[in-house]
């Protein structure tokens, strides 16, 4: 190989614009990697303006936000103190599928696998030899944990049972992005204050060579990243990439948020309940209750909404509800010659599963992965799309279940949700449960088999048949795993501490 031929030359510096949680989450990793190397040092310097501000909701996520925070060493007490977090178990859903409609997606299975069939096949079998649909959230350990507001990560408390739950984290998202903006100028990331006017890209090429600053400041790059939210400043404003619009999927458009005082008891999991246009959040952390309604503002008006989160507050609002108006979508291309947008710039899909913050790690990730010499390979833009891509999609999809499947007709929104046409990959989802059971798994990164089970069940989408092959465990000894597994789930939780009183602990350790 003759490497002056092929080899394009290392990426000198890297400029990321916006210090919003995309920002500084992109920053913090790249600045571990690459910024202090003794023989191929990498500058990254991100610019944000106060002026703009950043959207600073993002306070519910994934379990995988721990595997992004041990990336970095982060000291996991620690984080929990300086967040304000609390734990996530996973979601309450209220009024989702009809009214008065209740039930847990918990971040974990419904026990063991028995004999190789997953547990709802079983479950199915019984309901049918009983006549009777059990209450499947008992063989969910961290439903149970939820119900009884307990919480202990997976091993103290639960031999047996590791890998029947996992967690995730509610924290204030503006102290996470300041937590990670020291990290990543202790590591050698540069911080620049200003407020990016224009783009300058190259005449033939049309990568972008540097932004400039309203006080008149250049700043060069080899790679850009746009972490500049809603507006694509490089990749929409200089790039012209494209946005794919997914309204008609999902058709709320809008959000209030505002927190609120805390409530006694610090539970463990996010709340969202339905309500006539949308939906409202829960998410309760340390020091205060964040709060929001996801809404469309073609099927109610903004004081309505305003209203209906207002009156489900637990405690007295701490400041006026803060508006935001959202596309709901993804970027044709979020990857383009030298510039990589990452958080919503790179699109947004609501906040009903968390999966914003998620999708920032993915990105993140994948471009160290995919981390290119200063001639940008299209085949890279091209792989890294691809697989941000059917990642955006199968969110996508995994969202408009939760209101393709209602039931409510009590308004217009919701007739409109329960009639709109959906994906084709979506349409399948739902049959393919509906007729047999199964659930086909399109990304093996994203949301797996329980979510799509406790969510499809939950709202009331009981398959017709199960597993064929399920018939030959016999009936007497499945009655008895799933006796004894929700025996000892309930003896198991009755020995954990308090979901409060194990933040204090973990805090104060901090
Ligand atoms: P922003 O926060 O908008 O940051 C943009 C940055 O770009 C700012 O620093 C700004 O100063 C800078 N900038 C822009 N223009 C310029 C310019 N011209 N010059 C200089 N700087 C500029 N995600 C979750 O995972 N969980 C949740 O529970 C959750 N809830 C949400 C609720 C709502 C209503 C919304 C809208 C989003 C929610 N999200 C959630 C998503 C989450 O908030 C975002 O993914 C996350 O905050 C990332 O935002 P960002 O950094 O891309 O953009």
């Amino acid at each position: 190989m003759n490497s002056n031929d092929t080899q394009g030359g290392a990426i000198r510096k890297i400029v990321i614009v916006g210090g919003g949680t995309a920002g500084w989450m992109t920053a913090a990793p790249l600045a571990q990697r690459l910024a202090n190397h003794p023989t191929q040092p990498c500058e990254v310097i991100l610019v944000e303006s106060p002026e703009i501000g950043t959207i600073g909701v993002g306070e519910a996520t994934l379990p995988t936000i721990r595997v992004y925070n041990a990336a970095l060493g982060l000291d996991a007490d620690d984080f929990v103190a300086k967040t304000q977090a609390s734990y996530k178990l996973g979601i309450e859903f209220k009024d989702w599928g009809h009214l008065g409609n209740r039930f847990f997606h918990a971040f974990g299975d419904f026990g063991p696998a028995l004999a190789g069939f997953g547990a709802h096949q079983h479950w199915l079998r019984l309901a049918q030899a009983f006549n009777h649909m059990p209450d499947i959230e008992n063989w969910s350990i961290p439903s149970v944990m939820a119900r009884h507001n307990k919480f202990v990560p997976p091993n103290e408390e639960t031999p047996g049972m590791t890998d029947a739950y996992s967690y995730g984290f509610h924290f204030d998202a503006s102290l996470y992005a300041k937590y990670l903006r020291d990290y990543a100028v202790a590591r050698g990331a540069q911080r620049i204050e200003g407020m990016i006017v224009e783009v300058e890209q190259h005449p033939e090429s049309g990568f972008v060579t540097a932004v400039k600053l309203r006080d008149g400041r250049r700043v060069e790059g080899d790679l850009f990243v746009d972490c500049s939210g809603f507006r694509g400043l490089l990749i929409e404003g200089a790039l012209k990439a494209g946005y794919e619009d997914w309204s008609d999927y999902l058709p709320c458009n809008s959000a209030l948020a505002v927190p609120c005082a805390s409530a006694p008891r610090l539970t463990p999991y996010t709340r969202s309940t339905a309500k006539e246009a949308g939906w409202l959040w829960r998410i309760p952390l340390q020091h205060r209750i964040g709060n929001g309604h996801v809404y469309s503002n073609g099927f109610t008006s903004d004081e309505q909404a305003r209203r209906a989160l207002l009156d489900g507050l637990d405690g007295e609002a701490l400041d006026e509800p803060r508006q935001i108006r959202f596309v709901t979508g993804r970027r044709r291309k979020s990857w383009d010659k030298n510039v990589v947008a990452i958080g919503l710039s790179a699109g947004f899909v609501e906040p009903l599963e968390s999966t914003s913050i998620n999708l920032i790690e993915t990105a993140v990730g994948k471009l160290l992965e995919l981390f290119p010499d200063r001639d940008c390979s299209p085949a890279l833009a091209d792989e890294f799309n691809r697989v941000m891509g059917i990642r955006y999609e199968s969110v996508r999809d995994f969202i408009v279940l939760h209101y393709k499947l209602t039931k409510r007709d009590d308004s217009e929104f919701w007739r409109y949700c329960a009639n709109m046409a959906i994906p084709d990959s979506l349409r399948h989802q739902i049959e393919l449960f509906r007729e047999t059971g199964r659930v086909a798994i399109v990304d093996r990164g994203g949301f797996a088999e329980p979510s799509f089970v406790a969510m499809m069940m939950g709202l009331g989408a009981l398959p017709k048949r199960y597993d064929p092959l399920a018939e030959r465990v016999d009936l007497r000894a499945v009655h008895g795993h799933f006796a004894a597994l929700r025996e000892m789930i309930a003896q198991a939780v009755t020995r954990m501490p308090d979901h409060g009183a194990y933040v204090a602990r973990q805090a104060a350790a901090g």
